[in-house]
């Protein structure tokens, strides 16, 4: 995948256009801020499509949210001065109608909305009859079901064209995310839906500017289609999310300092030695299988003997050692702790199920 400036004619081909770099400010505030923003991305030759926030979800009250409906107009004069076509964020039927009244390209589903089913139902019911490409941000929480069920919605609201945009997983307690990103949630929808649209929003997963550049670029190696990227022109006096917009230009550089890696390549080479590791890593997932296998029946032998001696299936000590054990050993032989925590849980769970089996027998 090569980036290349757009030379889409219609919205049609734009959408299928890969890779697809949207970007603009998290929300619309004037004029001039959007008809700024829009004029600089565009310079950058690196940009397809424009984004803006004209109505905004805020978590709590009292922030800015949004400059509403007088913002469309600004919309469209950047996209008679840029030629790129706009999106905007709709979560009710009053804003699907006003954006697609200004003309608005494309719409997307916030994350606060999919998490909603009367919301994104409101929304897929005033696209019945339209047709243009709708975006779907992943829920808040990391439930599949959500996004699945919007997708739904939209779908049988008669919408041909839908993408999906992952924007990372609320979670509680300070990591270094603002949206933990929760890759495999991501993969398991590309699996599920090969053929659809997959953009990643490095903007609301960061939360902040210094590690926008390894998402962007972790998204790109786990071939998705596209990037979704707030910019402001003056990133730090933003009225929404200000630690994490970058300036057009630097969006332009973020875009161009992107390694992009090809899907797959016609060398033969390359072909037989890459079987050769997958075959690899098939027989030691073999092995894995067989010895967790084994270590099931020793626990289902505990087991049985606990049962003899009516004694209860977890004792917490032991447990502790367990793990106390696992961590200085997979430290040394470069696990992280994190992984090493929830494979001997689920290891753990696996284990107590099968002691259960052996105690109710
Ligand atoms: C946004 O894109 O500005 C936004 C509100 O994002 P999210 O729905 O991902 O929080
Ligand atoms: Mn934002």
């Amino acid at each position: 995948m090569e980036q290349t400036t757009t030379t889409a004619r219609n919205i049609d081909e734009l959408f299928s256009k890969r890779p697809l770099i949207i970007s603009g400010p998290c929300s619309a505030e004037t004029e001039e801020q959007v008809l700024q923003t829009a004029t600089r991305l565009a310079a950058t030759g690196k940009i397809d499509m424009l984004r803006a926030g004209i109505w905004k979800p805020r978590t709590r009250p009292g922030s800015f949210e949004g400059v509403g409906t007088k913002g469309l107009p600004w919309l469209q004069t950047a996209k008679k001065i840029t030629g790129l076509p706009v999106t905007v964020e709709v979560a009710t039927g009053k804003q699907v109608e006003d954006a697609l009244h200004f003309g608005i390209d494309v719409l997307w589903i916030g994350a606060r909305t999919t998490v909603n089913p009367f919301s994104v139902q409101e929304v897929a019911d005033a696209l019945r009859g339209v047709k243009i490409p709708v975006l779907i941000k992943n829920p808040i929480n990391p439930d599949l079901e959500l996004w699945l069920g919007a997708m739904e919605r939209v779908s049988k609201s008669g919408i041909e064209q839908i993408g999906l945009i992952h924007r990372g997983f609320s979670s509680y307690g300070n990591t270094e995310y603002r949206n933990a990103p929760m890759w495999h949630l991501a993969i398991e929808m590309k699996r599920r839906f090969p053929d659809t649209l997959m953009i990643n929003d490095p903007s609301h997963i960061c939360g902040r500017r210094d590690i926008l550049q390894d998402v962007a670029q972790t998204a790109i190696d786990l071939d998705f289609d596209g990037l979704i990227v707030e910019s402001h022109i003056d990133p730090d006096m933003a009225w929404s999310d200000a630690k994490q917009q970058i300036t057009p230009e630097r969006m332009g550089e973020m875009v161009a300092n992107i390694r992009w890696r090809k899907e797959d390549t016609s060398s033969e080479e390359y072909h037989v030695n890459l079987e050769k590791l997958r075959q690899q890593i098939n027989n030691l997932d073999d092995e894995l299988m067989q010895i967790l296998s084994q270590r099931m029946k020793v626990a289902e032998k505990i087991g049985q003997y606990k049962k003899d001696n009516n004694i209860t299936i977890l004792q917490t000590n032991r447990w502790n050692n367990i793990l106390d054990r696992a961590y200085a050993k997979g430290e040394k032989l470069g696990l992280t702790k994190d992984f090493v925590t929830r494979y001997f849980d689920a290891v753990h769970m696996e284990s107590i199920h099968h002691q259960n089996k052996i105690m109710k027998q």
